[in-house]
C-alpha cells in the first residue's frame, strides 16, 4: 500500500493472464493488495488454485480460472465468469506468455506459430473479449506485457522479437481507438526479470552470462518480479490517468545506453 495507506486501487476489478506464477502471480497479489478484486486466469490451473487459496488465507478478494489465451472460446468463459459478478471490468493485464530464444534458422513453423499465438494473438483476443466490460468502466486500463524485446533485437529470438514488438505497436492501436471512450492502454517493457521464464533462459545461455549481463545493465542486478507489478499498480490506478500509449521499460536501465 501507499505511504498514506489509502489503498490505490479500492472499488476496480482486475483481471491477469498467466497469473499463476512468476510476475503474474505478483501483480495478482499487489493488484488484490491494493483493494482490486482480481480476477486470474493460467493453463496451470492447478497452481492457480493453491495461489488463489494462499491470497484468499490473507484476505484478499482473488478468483482462479482456468484460461489459455490462445482460445476464445476460453477467454469468453472467463468474461462470463467476470461478468456474472461484476458491472465492468476496470483492469486487465495481459501477461501471459512464452519465450522463444530461436533465431531464423531454428526455427520452425510450429515454433513460430505457438510463439505468435500466445504472445501476440493471446493479446489481441484477451483485449477483444474483454472490450465490452472494459467499456463499462468509468475508468478502463488495459496493460499489455512485452519486453524490452519489443523494442530492440539481440541475437537470435527471431519469433519472440516478432510477437513482442506487435504487442509494443497494438497497444498504441489500442490507446488510439479507445482514449475517447476513457480506456488507456500501454504496453510495459520488463528487462531481465527473475522468474521461471529467465531461469530457462540463462540455462541456454553460455557459462557467465550472468555475470556479463550484469555488467550491461546500469543498475547491476537482475529485478524481482514485484518491481514490475508496482508499476503495473500505477497503470492500473487512477494516479496514471493521463497515461496511454506509452512504452513503460523496468529494465534497471539497460536500454538507456551502451
Ligand atoms: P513465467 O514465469 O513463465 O509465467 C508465465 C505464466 O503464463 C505461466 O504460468 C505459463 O504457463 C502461463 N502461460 C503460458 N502460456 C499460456 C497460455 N496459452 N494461456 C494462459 N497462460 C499461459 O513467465 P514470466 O517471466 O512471469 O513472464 C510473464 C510475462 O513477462 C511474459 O509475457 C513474458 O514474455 C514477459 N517478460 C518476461 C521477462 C523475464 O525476464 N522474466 C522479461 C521480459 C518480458 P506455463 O508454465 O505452462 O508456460
Amino acid at each position: 500500500m501507499t505511504t498514506s495507506q489509502q489503498p490505490l486501487l479500492d472499488g476496480k476489478v482486475a483481471l491477469v493472464s498467466g497469473g499463476a506464477r512468476g510476475m503474474g502471480a505478483e501483480h495478482v497479489r499487489r493488484l488484490a493488495e491494493e483493494g482490486a478484486v482480481v480476477h486470474f486466469g493460467d493453463v496451470q490451473f492447478d497452481l492457480a488454485g493453491t495461489l488463489a487459496e494462499q491470497l484468499q488465507s490473507k484476505g484478499l478478494e482473488v478468483h482462479a480460472h482456468d484460461l489459455d489465451v490462445t482460445d476464445s472460446a476460453s477467454w469468453q468463459n472467463v468474461i462470463d465468469a467476470v461478468a456474472a459478478r461484476h458491472e465492468c471490468l476496470d483492469v486487465l493485464v495481459n501477461n501471459a506468455g512464452i519465450l522463444d530464444m530461436a533465431g531464423l534458422e531454428e526455427s520452425t513453423e510450429d515454433s513460430w506459430r505457438r510463439t505468435l499465438d500466445i504472445n501476440t494473438s493471446g493479446v489481441f483476443l484477451g483485449a477483444k473479449t474483454a472490450l465490452p466490460l472494459l467499456k463499462r468502466s468509468r475508468a478502463a486500463s488495459i496493460i499489455n506485457i512485452s519486453s524490452i524485446f519489443g523494442i530492440v533485437a539481440a541475437e537470435g529470438y527471431l519469433a519472440y522479437t516478432a510477437s513482442k514488438g506487435a504487442v509494443t505497436t497494438m497497444s498504441k492501436s489500442m490507446a488510439c481507438t479507445y482514449g475517447k471512450l476513457g480506456i488507456r492502454c500501454n504496453s510495459v517493457h520488463p528487462g531481465y526479470i527473475e522468474t521461471a521464464m529467465l531461469d530457462a533462459e540463462l540455462n541456454q545461455l553460455p557459462e557467465g552470462a550472468t555475470a556479463l549481463l550484469h555488467t550491461q545493465i546500469p543498475l547491476r542486478r537482475f529485478a524481482q518480479a514485484v518491481e514490475v507489478s508496482e508499476v503495473i499498480v500505477f497503470l492500473a490506478s487512477d494516479r496514471a490517468s493521463y497515461v496511454t500509449g506509452a512504452e513503460i521499460v523496468v529494465d534497471g536501465g539497460l536500454l538507456a545506453g551502451r
